[in-house]
């Protein structure tokens, strides 16, 4: 029988399930309660070349199959290419990449790795999908195996404009392989533009629509499909985890003092410095205010092998003590910075006491946690978030404060704005976000997706009598035009 076999770096292990999940385990949880599969990935283990195991985990939905990475392996594909290029160049930050040919050859190295352990247990009518930017040219290592399967690909983070995009050394070898999957998914429109862009100005693929590409001899297809959240679940976890101890604690810690919560991993890309900020001159511009507030900041720390991130870590605990310094009392810390990581659940708690939930990154391919701080809302009582429009959900979240995460004296009204908006404006604002948000629900995202990929062979037809115009090298079987592929 034909399977789904999804594909991403991290996998959700069951034995791992005390760890906090990211967004992209959050979503593909989701996806295997409708759609039973395969999870393949990495197993989290670093061993030596010759200890390499390939390993299944059954007995379960999904079940997973894991394989280990060596230290070489782990060090360049992962903590290299991936998140010291890529990561940075994906979220606008040219100046944060530092690429090195060893790195991308260890990248594409695990790409083949996996590759090959795949190639074990692909069967001709199973379906794959694979995420994120760790594993963009495996379709590419697949059909150089043979397989000829429906092969998709879900982009996590942002996609940047052509500009960005070529500034990366070696761009060649990398976007356009992407064209050797059948569908590629993004977060917005937006992404899916640029990419385009990228595919017409870079490639010189055919299209008519900027949506359906000839690529080589093959058909590409670009689609935006917002990841979202399961609404339900988060109302039901707010309105449990409201009362738990832990809640509680917190609760009583803060007195009748208005809370605002923001959740982030510890990334640059996530504005948190910037944010401490505006919440700085919030504080500044209106006194009053000073002793009636506290801005709760969880940030769990991630990459801490990567310089940067280390660096970060720095800035910004000096900035919470700075602003706690300069401005707090006695009997009162404005900021209360905290590294340690939350279960969902506990978190649903938080949003649902927080006043506001603050989310204002520098770039966003979607940003969980601003969905779920919404869903995670009393219908009566409505607390107000405060989002980046540079966060791909606020494309969705139109009732949200939006602002310029780059403009911290219009992040620092938006704060108060937040903290004093009257309840018909909270409760319309609450309205708007979730039945936008309610449109993109994460039980439709991998349907959605997944249909789309099932039918993606027959958008070839599109094509059928369009002359080849690709002059790219690395164009995925040159010598089939579309007519010979659809009547083979
Ligand atoms: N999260 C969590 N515990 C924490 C912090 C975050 O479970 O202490 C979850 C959060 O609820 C969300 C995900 O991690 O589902 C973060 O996803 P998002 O898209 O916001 O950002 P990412 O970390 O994927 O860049």
């Amino acid at each position: 029988m034909a399977k789904l076999i999804v594909v991403s770096n991290r996998v959700s292990l069951p034995t791992r399930s005390g760890s906090r999940a990211g967004g992209l385990e959050v979503a593909l949880r989701a996806v295997f309660n409708e759609f039973p599969g395969v999870w393949f990935g990495w197993s989290g283990r670093v061993v030596l070349r010759d200890a390499i195991e390939t390993r299944t985990i059954s007995g379960q939905n999904p079940t997973f199959i894991v394989t280990d990475l060596t230290a070489a392996d782990h060090d360049e594909y992962y903590n290299g290419f991936a998140n010291r290029v890529l990561w940075p160049i994906l979220h606008y930050r040219l100046d944060l990449a530092d690429y090195r040919l060893r790195e991308l050859t260890g990248y594409l190295r695990v790409n083949d790795h996996f590759a090959d352990e795949l190639h074990k247990i692909i069967a001709p009518d199973d379906t794959v999908w694979v995420h994120d930017y760790h594993l963009m040219p495996l379709a590419k290592a697949l059909r150089e195996r043979g397989h000829r399967n429906r092969i998709g690909f879900f982009l996590h983070t942002p996609m940047p404009p052509v500009e960005i995009l070529t500034a990366l050394p070696s761009h060649e070898r990398l976007f356009p392989s992407l064209c050797y999957y059948d569908l590629i998914g993004f977060q917005t429109e937006t992404d899916s533009t640029n990419f385009a862009r990228y595919l017409v100005s870079e490639c010189k693929y055919a299209s008519r629509d900027l949506t359906t590409f000839l690529a080589g001899g093959r058909s590409v297809t670009l689609g935006h499909f917002p990841v979202g959240v399961d609404i339900d679940e988060m109302q039901n976890w707010a309105a449990r985890g409201r009362d738990s101890p832990l809640v509680q604690r917190i609760v009583d810690s803060l007195g009748n003092r208005a809370m605002l919560i923001g959740v982030d991993r510890l990334d640059y890309s996530k504005g948190i410095m910037p944010r401490m900020e505006a919440f700085e001159q919030f504080l500044v511009a209106h006194p009053d205010w000073r002793g009636r507030t506290t801005f709760l900041q969880i940030a769990p720390r991630s990459r801490i092998k990567i310089r940067e991130y280390v660096d970060l870590e720095g800035e910004v605990s000096t900035t919470a003590g700075r602003i706690n310094g300069s401005l707090g009392q006695a009997d009162w810390t404005p900021i209360r910075y905290i590294n340690q990581s939350y279960s969902r659940t506990a978190l649903a708690g938080m949003y649902r006491h927080a006043r506001a939930g603050i989310v204002t990154p520098f770039r966003d391919g979607m940003n969980l946690v601003a969905k779920e701080y919404i869903a995670a809302q009393d219908v009566a009582d409505p607390g107000v978030l405060i989002l980046s429009r540079f966060a791909g959900a606020a494309k969705e979240c139109l009732g949200a404060l939006l602002v310029n995460p780059y403009d911290k004296e219009t992040t620092a009204q938006a704060i108060f704005r937040a903290l004093t908006m009257p309840l018909d404006e909270r409760k319309e604002r609450y309205r708007t976000n979730i039945e936008n948000m309610r449109k993109n629900d994460i039980a439709d995202w991998g349907a959605k997706f997944l249909g789309q990929l099932n039918e993606a062979d027959s958008e070839l037809s599109l094509f059928a009598d369009f002359p080849l115009e690709s002059n790219s090298d690395d164009t995925p079987e040159r010598t089939v035009t579309p007519r010979q592929r659809l009547q083979s």
